[in-house]
């Protein structure tokens, strides 16, 4: 952790109950959602999140927002030369401190409600924390839109006259209005056509750079990771595997399942040799995680190790960080 580091998590675990059926209802078991993951993001950087459906992404996130009640662990969010532990917050100190921190979420269609103007959408979470006089709100809106390049006109529409990238836009503008220093873009843009998602990741580095943003950007596509992040942190049923900067996780993935991932994106390169890596079986149960190495069971170059022990997450480039039994036979 440096001077610079906006967001600390250590050892984060959101465990789900599982209750049994009938009137005395008991808790049987736990859906270990995010299990032990530690990392920190520097001030206006970029920390790529990917894995499959159900590795636990969106979770994490959420929990860091406190949208989620977390089981174990710490997030440190340092606010200039103050440090605020956000697990410690409740009620009104919560509600007051939600300005500093915001939510993109996937779906520009579900997002936003279509009884409300785009100028009350924006407007809404200025209104809800009572940041300013209402009088001030409207040229604050304006301000927003601005910098979100949607047309002021346009303030007076409901959302169904949009397209997906002029919607999501209008997310991006009441995510921002609040004047947060730490976003969470949760497959922010997964739903959108790809010459639109060019668009969207184009503006969003162009916010951050204004801005002074940090992100957490979600997705289980690592191309589009890729040209927005400045590291990547790879998730596998709710532990990290893998976090590197994202040059060096893309020229040397240690990890057999980044380098599952990585084998996976589509090239339009007809002469590079696509040899995709077979993962045999699916993405394990997070209520009965296998033992040792939670990827042991598709692994291609499991050993009895690796069924036996947890591996260590360590250090084996600069701020490469990989937990993997047989790390070492990868690195040449
Ligand atoms: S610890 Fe073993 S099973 Fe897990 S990724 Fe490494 S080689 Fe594969």
């Amino acid at each position: 952790m440096t001077n610079s580091t906006i967001i600390d998590v250590q050892d984060l675990k959101v465990h789900f109950p599982i209750y049994s059926k009938g009137l005395f209802r008991t808790i049987q078991g736990h859906v270990k959602a995010v299990d032990g993951v530690s990392f920190s993001l520097k001030k206006s950087e970029t920390l790529g999140l990917v894995g499959e459906s159900g590795s636990g992404k969106t979770t994490l996130g959420r929990a860091i927002l406190r949208a989620l009640k977390t089981t174990e662990g710490t997030i440190i969010f340092h606010d200039g030369n103050t440090e605020v532990d956000l697990l410690g917050l409740e009620g009104k100190q919560l509600t007051d401190f939600r300005r500093n921190m915001q939510l993109i979420f996937q779906d520009p269609y579900a997002s936003l409600n279509p009884r409300m103007t785009i100028r009350d959408i924006i407007a809404e979470p200025l209104e809800c924390l009572k940041l300013y006089p209402k009088d001030k709100i409207n040229a604050k809106v304006r301000e927003i839109a601005e910098l979100c390049k949607i047309n002021i006109e346009h303030l007076r529409c409901w959302p169904h006259v949009f397209s997906g990238g002029q919607r999501q836009r209008i997310c991006i503008a009441r995510a921002l209005i609040t004047r947060p220093k730490f976003v969470v873009c949760d497959e922010a843009v997964s739903a959108l056509d790809v010459s639109i998602q060019a668009d969207i990741i184009n503006l969003l580095v162009e916010l951050q750079q204004k801005l002074g943003l940090s992100y957490l950007f979600i997705s289980h596509d690592l191309a589009v990771v890729a040209h927005i992040s400045t590291s990547i942190a790879v998730l596998y049923v709710g532990r990290l595997v893998e976090h590197a900067p994202t040059p060096a996780l893309f020229a040397k993935p240690l990890h057999p399942y980044t380098r599952a991932l990585l084998s996976a994106i589509p090239t339009i390169d007809i002469k590079r040799e696509l040899s995709p890596v077979d993962l045999a079986g699916g993405v394990p149960d997070p209520s009965n995680p296998p033992s040792g190495c939670r990827f042991h069971t598709r692994c291609p170059h499991v050993s009895d190790v690796c069924r036996r022990d947890v591996p260590k997450w360590q250090e084996w480039g600069k701020d490469h960080f990989v937990a993997c039994h047989r790390v070492k036979e990868f690195m040449n």
